[in-house]
């Protein structure tokens, strides 16, 4: 089959959350499957940059008015995949972040960015295609690509059907309905059943009622958006199409994501030999300035900072696992308040909490690498890659039961046990999780024996990458 995967972001070229990691590997294992498979992705600068051998393959007016932009072609920097990459510098050639400028707020002409990226991956999808090849079907990401399913829905000719995957409900690009015109749709899809949500015009409510199927990251987080606590208002579109929706729990790349041969760790490790772990812990402690302790339970965050994750419950009861001898390395960035409260808590406790805010892919290896522990205590989760991380690496992370982290973790209270699970979300609930966790490691061969469960259990892509072609084949 020949599949388009239409992205706003990707591992390596940019990055801001676990859909980067997503879009870089489960492309890699449809093409393993024997799919053809091409990626779709904006031309921002840092992709640009990072992408060699690019040719221009097609320039096209993508709406009516607007100049011509350029499609190039590519591939992937160390999978080969094929990339098309929608070169329109004045929309995406920007300094800062692919949504938000510096200080933090959306660009104002973000329904004019995405549109086209969805209207560009519609036409690869149609009779229209501006290259010599054209989707069976057009995979969308997110809300960034979430108009594709309408565009499709709306041509005249012989056209690609699509799947919507969603990755977090709570991203919904919601706009102005003045944005109808500039984006060629016509005014009488601005609908209940249409594009229409809440008096806005809504990418992800358009993708959602248009795709031919709709997936979510984790058959738990399928469930959980159908409910009105987090399905943030779009759970009675995903109830009355309750048939198309399913739930496919992502991967990870297991060569990227692995400590036998990770470069970015300063000693490597296996399942056989965990010492060098260790050696590693020590090394990273002197390196963020924490005491060189090999005994202290470390216990690691990298995170966006915010109230999705339940870092905020974590402070709470943060005071007393340190005075209990924990030390902790979160890596971030996000609120501001979030930034401040960790960041007064390490001055608080110098020696034992570091905390680095930036976007650090090296030291997000090497945290999850040399902690001991993982902690991940989301208010909610659609499918979460991080967990999957710290068990490949030997870190038992600690996690709340709830979408993807449910789906994917099981609690060391049973014989194949690889981390630890709890339910309720107060910091009394994580406390008691965390310090169940500092216990076990203190006890060590139990400990051990869920660091091994963890690292080798199946976290890669083939399994769910066959549920996504399965999933194809149902509609092509
Ligand atoms: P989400 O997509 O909600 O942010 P995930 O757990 O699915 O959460 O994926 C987050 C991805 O972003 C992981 O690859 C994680 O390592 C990475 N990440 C998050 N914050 C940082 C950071 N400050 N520095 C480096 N990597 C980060």
């Amino acid at each position: 089959m020949k599949i388009l995967f239409a992205t706003s972001e990707i591992h390596p070229l940019i990055k801001t959350g676990g859909l980067a990691d997503v879009s870089a590997a489960l492309p890699v294992a449809l093409q393993a499957l024997g799919q053809d498979v091409r990626v779709l992705i904006p031309g921002y600068s840092q992709v640009l940059d990072k992408l060699e051998n690019k040719r221009k393959v097609a320039t096209f007016s993508v709406f009516p008015g607007q100049p011509g932009v350029n499609l190039l072609s590519a591939k992937m920097p160390d999978s080969g995949v094929p990339v098309y990459v929608l070169d329109a510098p004045q929309y995406y050639c920007r300094v800062a972040g692919p949504y938000q400028y510096e200080l933090g707020g959306d660009w104002p002409d973000n329904a004019m960015r995405f549109g086209m990226l969805s209207k560009v991956a519609a036409l690869l999808g149609s009779a229209d295609s501006p290259v010599a090849w054209q989707a069976d079907v057009v995979h969308c990401n997110d809300w960034q690509s979430g108009l594709a399913p309408a565009y499709l829905q709306m041509t005249q000719s012989v056209h690609a059907k699509s799947v919507m995957t969603i990755h977090n409900i709570v991203f919904q690009g919601n706009f102005d309905r003045d944005w109808l015109g500039p984006l060629d749709l016509p005014q009488s899809c601005f609908d209940m059943h249409g594009v229409e949500f809440h008096g806005h015009l809504s990418f992800l409510k358009a993708g959602l009622h248009y795709a031919d199927r709709i997936v979510t990251v984790s058959p738990t987080y399928a469930r959980e958006i159908q409910s009105t606590e987090l399905g943030h208002g779009m759970q009675g579109l995903l109830t009355s199409r309750n048939g198309d929706v399913s739930g496919i729990l992502n991967g990870i790349d297991e060569n990227e994501w692995n400590p036998a041969t990770d470069p970015h760790l300063t000693s490597r490790y296996d399942s056989s030999d965990l010492a060098p772990k260790l050696a590693g812990k020590l090394a990273l402690q002197k390196h963020l300035g924490l005491e060189a302790n090999a005994e202290a339970p470390l216990l690691g965050v990298v995170s966006r900072l915010t109230y999705q994750k339940g870092l905020d419950l974590l402070l709470e009861c943060l005071p007393k696992l340190l005075d209990g001898g924990a030390q902790l390395v979160v890596l971030g960035s996000g609120e501001v308040d979030l930034q401040r409260r960790y960041q007064q808590l390490a001055s608080r406790y110098p020696g034992r909490v570091s905390v680095t805010v930036r976007f650090d892919e090296a030291l997000s290896h090497q945290v999850m690498a040399y902690s001991d522990i993982f902690l991940m205590p989301s208010r909610f989760e659609p499918c979460g890659l991080n967990q999957m991380y710290g068990m490949r690496y030997g870190t038992p992370p600690v996690v709340r039961r709830t979408g993807g982290l449910a789906d994917s973790v099981t609690d060391a209270s049973q014989p194949d046990g690889t981390g630890f699970v709890f339910d309720e979300p107060s910091s009394a609930a994580l406390y008691r999780a965390v310090s169940a966790a500092i216990d076990c490691y203190r006890g060590k061969k139990a400990f051990q024996r869920i660091q091994i469960n963890g690292m080798r259990r199946d976290v890669g892509w083939s399994s769910s990458a066959q549920k996504y072609i399965n999933l194809y084949q149902t509609i092509s």
